[in-house]
């Protein structure tokens, strides 16, 4: 509840379970199609009628300089495993990533950014600042899944962080538990300013 004592639905926390709609007694939350969630900003994905304010495209400079194609190095900081399977989900041939100029790259210093899933246990979180400060300026984050925005299921454990945003800053938000790997690639596109511009489309 905000301070007027309204709603406030935050899907960066949603497992997106149907116990979770079933928790509201008047039936008001309701899960649809749409696969366009990520957000730029953590606020961005608290509304109370559970839409995002949907990823911002880079500023001119950023976009010019990555030419609208990314590496990105995945940084798995304590998981289940579920969010990187969508992950690799997107380099299938229905999604085909590295159309888009997307690609993963294994060493951080080849990278344009990091994918950060899990809600960064203890274990994990000096390798994902290690991993961060090896990728050369600059550098995006993207926080994928409800672990890697908030904690997802281990919320408020102190053996995590509640999520990458208390370690780096974070200029993509994908919210899921999994996220579909439709909502990951609509994000990115929006990052790049693709979708925006309406030069591509995420369905062929
Ligand atoms: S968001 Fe869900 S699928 Fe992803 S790591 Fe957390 S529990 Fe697993």
């Amino acid at each position: 509840m905000d301070r007027q004592g309204l709603v406030q639905l935050d899907t960066g926390a949603c497992l997106f379970s149907p116990e979770e709609a079933a928790v509201c007694p008047d039936g008001a939350i309701t899960y649809s199609r749409d696969y366009r969630m990520a957000a730029s900003t953590r606020d961005g994905l608290v509304n109370p009628t559970g839409e995002v304010e949907l990823a911002r495209a880079l500023d001119e400079r950023a976009r010019r300089l990555f030419r609208r194609s990314l590496r990105l190095r995945s940084v798995v900081a304590g998981s289940c495993n579920g969010c990187e399977a969508e992950l690799v989900a997107l380099g299938n041939v229905v999604f085909d990533l590295a159309r888009f100029g997307i690609q993963f790259v294994a060493s951080p210093r080849h990278a344009d950014g990091i994918v950060v899933t899990g809600a960064v246990n203890t274990n994990m979180r000096l390798a994902l600042e290690k991993t961060y400060e090896a990728v050369p300026p600059p550098k995006l984050v993207i926080a994928v899944g409800a672990c890697a925005i908030s904690g997802g299921p281990f919320a408020g454990s102190p053996e995590v962080s509640d999520g990458v945003g208390d370690v780096l800053p974070v200029d993509l938000w994908v919210p899921g538990c999994p996220p579909h790997p439709l909502t990951t690639l609509d994000g990115l596109l929006r990052l790049l300013g693709v979708i925006e511009r309406g030069e591509q489309r995420v369905n062929r």
